[in-house]
């Protein structure tokens, strides 16, 4: 790529540039270089996206027959996975992302949740009741659902695509409006949408994009607008808690996603090649950007120099560098900022006492990689539980390991965080599995595997991981009201 792109608002229906003519760059993590100016949407522009998404609710977007609004949605799913390519590119250039990652889970996940919240608001039914009567009558109580309005969208950068149609989904398979803030890092793939519903025929305002940054820019005016009925986002749990008291005002439902301190627990009776194989894309998948990864990992004494020797002898494969060759398997951390994070959480390990088993530090690599933000695949172990590298969320390609005694110590190792999003178990004892993973405080377990998604069912995470569940019908009962009522017959 020669030349910088721009990437403009897109509000009812149209690009347009901010009112303020404010721009900032789009910068590609593997190389430093310049993708795309972006234009940056003012609190008035946000009441433009806010008011046009209203005014769609409450007309052509509102009274557009279900079964017409749903194959629109299909249809945007569809013209995704026909322009994979442009798609996998731009979200490539905004990420550094490996093409090997980003051609498997981002882009095709990406389209499958538009088709799967049509196909689920297609076929959702409600409650209905036969009622007996004090008078020895009969009523009949069913409950009907109701959209919201508008929805205040905030995404992250780390599954940009994905963890947008995650949302946009359902809200509009419910039949709301959306008013999206892509992460300042990513605006690519929320602008590329916007092209695609422009040219399945979605009607203007029902799908908005304001880029800019959180506090004092198109984040906060979005979360404070009055006219935005909910908000959903994913994010950091510092962001939601300024969220939830920004949306406290309105009494605006929120939906939340956040961190995680994701364990691990390897048992000495698992599969040690699975256990380890999938260790290693639990640890280091995404560069360790994404919300389920494991940073903690615990394993049983009896394993535990058998089971490092192998992570590390991993760990130590996994190439890194070139995003756009399909041989590599891990690219760069999103920014230079988060870069002098996870190296400060690097730094910081030493001075707590960590052995470091491998990495630490920062590969070297050809141009024009080598003004990426790379770092290296990086293994510890010998901290105390009460360590903030083994407490706080690095978000970066780096785990620490500890051994374990009995089943109810690391349990109880597991549990002591303030996080609670996942969990992952490797043991061939089916006993132990499920007697494990319901002792575990967190919204999702795997066991013998990671990362494996059936869109339908429940995600999300308990204490600073998050509030509520997104994920098939529980997606649709956020993004919608029930109303009773009840007939007297
Ligand atoms: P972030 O919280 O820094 O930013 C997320 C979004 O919020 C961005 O669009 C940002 O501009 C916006 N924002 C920031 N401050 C705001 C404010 N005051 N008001 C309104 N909007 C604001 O998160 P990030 O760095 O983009 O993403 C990484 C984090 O996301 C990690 O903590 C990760 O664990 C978490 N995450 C969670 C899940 C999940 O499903 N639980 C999934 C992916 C990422």
């Amino acid at each position: 790529m020669t030349t910088a792109r721009h990437y403009a608002l897109f509000i009812d229906g149209a690009f347009c540039e901010g009112v303020e003519a404010r721009r900032f760059d789009d910068i590609n993590p593997a190389t430093g270089k310049l993708v795309a100016t972006v234009s940056e949407a003012s609190a008035a522009d946000v009441h433009r996206a806010v008011t046009a998404a209203k005014r769609a609710f409450e007309g052509p977007w509102g009274n557009m027959t279900t079964n017409a609004r749903l194959d629109l949605l299909a249809k945007a799913s569809q013209r995704i996975m026909e322009s994979f390519d442009q798609f996998l590119g731009h979200e490539m250039d905004d990420t550094g992302k490996p093409v090997s990652f980003a051609s498997k889970v981002d882009i095709p996940r990406g389209a499958a949740n538009l088709q799967l919240f049509a196909d689920l608001a297609r076929n959702l039914g409600t409650e209905s009741y036969a009622t007996d009567t004090p008078d020895g009558g009969r009523a009949l109580n069913y409950a009907q659902r109701h959209p919201l309005g508008v929805i205040g969208v905030i995404c992250p950068w780390n599954l940009p695509l994905l963890l947008m149609t995650w949302k946009v989904g359902p809200a509009l398979a419910a039949g709301n409006t959306v008013v999206v803030k892509p992460s300042e890092e990513t605006p690519a793939s929320a602008t590329l949408l916007a092209e695609v519903f422009q040219e399945v025929g979605l009607p203007p305002g029902v799908f908005n994009v304001v880029h800019g940054f959180g506090p004092g820019s198109a984040g906060e005016a979005l979360t404070q607008h009055p006219d935005v009925a909910a908000i959903t986002f994913t994010g950091e749990s510092a962001t939601g808690k300024a969220i939830m008291k920004t949306a406290a005002e309105g009494l605006k439902p929120i939906s939340f996603e956040l961190g995680g301190k994701n364990a691990a627990i390897v048992f000495a009776d698992c599969d040690l090649d699975k256990a380890v194989e999938g260790t290693l894309r639990s640890v280091f998948s995404n560069c360790g950007q994404v919300c389920l990864c494991s940073e903690r990992v615990y394993v049983h004494r009896s394993i535990f120099d058998t089971f490092v020797a192998r992570l590390k002898a991993g760990a130590e494969a996994i190439r890194i560098g070139d995003p756009y060759d399909e041989t590599t398997e891990m690219g760069p951390l999103i920014s230079a900022v988060h870069k002098e994070k996870v190296l400060g959480y690097f730094r910081l390990a030493r001075e707590e006492g960590a052995e470091v088993i491998t990495g630490g530090g920062e590969p070297t690599l050809e141009p024009p990689f080598q003004g990426g933000h790379f770092v290296e695949p990086t293994l510890w172990t010998g901290l105390d539980e009460n360590a903030r590298c083994v407490r706080e969320e690095v978000f970066g390609p780096v785990a620490h390991l500890q051994p374990f005694d009995d089943e109810a110590a690391v349990i109880a190792m597991a549990n002591d965080s303030p996080y609670g999003l996942c969990a992952a178990v490797w043991t061939q004892d089916l006993s132990r599995a499920h007697r494990v993973a319901a002792q575990l405080d967190v919204g999702m377990v795997w066991v013998n595997s990671w990362f494996l998604r059936d869109l339908r069912t429940p995600f999300g995470g308990t204490g600073a991981s998050g509030i509520g569940r997104e994920g098939g019908k529980h997606s649709i009962d956020f993004y919608t009201d029930l109303k009773n009522i009840c007939i007297k017959l």
